[in-house]
């Protein structure tokens, strides 16, 4: 018996990331042999605010088993084909991001090398054309992908609009179903090891004391553990992006029916003409708030 063991796995902080590493940690690894512990604090409160997501979550609910059509309801979540970008590049131009694939592959060769060749012969309608996401989206269709041998139609990739904070709650109720631990408690003090310098333990405010094995910082933007203890160094990749801050804003409906891709509009200075930052803002569709 190998008594070195992780027998006590503590996650602290319970927004998305939070409680996505308690889920997946007590559906693969369990709760028999290795307790696992989530931290928490209503005082400090979570971001909240990130409601798209891409094409893994789906593989990632599906990893847990968790009924897609339940967590649509329990967060009030809609389906999506896609991400369009519009005035991104600059104002007027839109582009579409469908998920899934273009054409398919002829004799092992890439589909777009046949569409680029045919398309500057003038033979071919532009990309897009020859995706199912797009051309679903954009007639607000939509059919989830079906084990359908030798068929496009298994290649429908699609992905979830959902309230964040509702899906950081039905995943909670998952994980502790599982039996994972849940500490309602502000981290006051992180306490390491004075010969090795790993984390060992964390203080609550109440004094509590919660020891550990091995620690995941799921605190957010706050790095308590990562950065403010243990100082691994925030890298900053800034001078890459152009757009370097995001708006979340209710806007006018645009139409009755949830669309079925996102919209990311770029603002590039507009609402701010003396700065130099750029922003963008995201439409993107819940049950309870249809085509913001
Ligand atoms: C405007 C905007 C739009 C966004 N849009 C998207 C999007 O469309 N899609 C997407 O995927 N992402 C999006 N994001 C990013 C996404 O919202 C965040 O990355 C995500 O919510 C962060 O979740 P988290 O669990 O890491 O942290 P948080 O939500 O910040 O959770 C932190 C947790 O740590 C706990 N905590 C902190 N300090 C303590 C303490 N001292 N003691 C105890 N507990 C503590 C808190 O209680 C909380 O539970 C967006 C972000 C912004 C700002």
């Amino acid at each position: 018996m190998d008594n070195n063991n992780i027998k006590h796995i503590v996650i602290v902080g319970g927004g998305t990331s939070g409680w996505m590493s308690a889920a997946a940690l007590s559906r693969i690894v369990g709760t028999q042999d290795c307790k696992i512990t989530l931290v928490e604090s209503e005082q400090v409160g979570t971001v909240g605010v990130g409601e798209a997501t891409i094409p893994p979550i789906v593989e990632f609910n599906n990893l847990l088993g968790i009924n897609a059509d339940e967590m649509l309801s329990a967060t009030q979540g809609t389906f999506k084909l896609g991400i369009e970008f519009t005035n991104w590049g600059r104002i007027g131009d839109a582009y579409m991001h469908p998920f899934g694939v273009f054409g398919r592959t002829i004799m092992n060769v890439s589909f777009w090398h046949y569409w680029k060749k045919a398309y500057e012969l003038g033979l071919s309608p532009p990309l897009d054309a020859y995706s199912l996401n797009w051309l679903a989206a954009k007639q607000n269709r939509f059919l989830r992908s079906g084990n359908v041998p030798n068929s496009p139609l298994s290649k429908v990739h699609h992905a979830y609009h959902f309230d964040a904070n509702l899906y950081a709650r039905f995943l909670r109720e998952f994980s502790t179903g599982l039996g994972v631990n849940r500490i309602e408690g502000l981290v006051e003090q992180v306490i390491q090891d004075p010969q090795s310098g790993f984390i060992k333990g964390i203080k609550l405010q109440d004094s509590t004391i919660v020891n550990g094995d091995f620690f995941i910082d799921c605190t957010g933007f706050r790095g308590l553990l990562i950065e403010q203890c243990l100082e691994t160094g925030y890298e900053d990749w800034s001078h890459y992006l152009p757009c370097n801050s995001a708006q979340a804003v209710p806007t006018a409906a645009l139409s009755q029916k949830a669309a079925l891709y996102q919209i990311y509009c770029a603002l590039q200075r507009l609402a701010m003409a003396n700065s130099s930052t750029a922003q963008n803002r995201q439409r993107h569709c819940l049950q309870h708030r249809i085509c913001q």
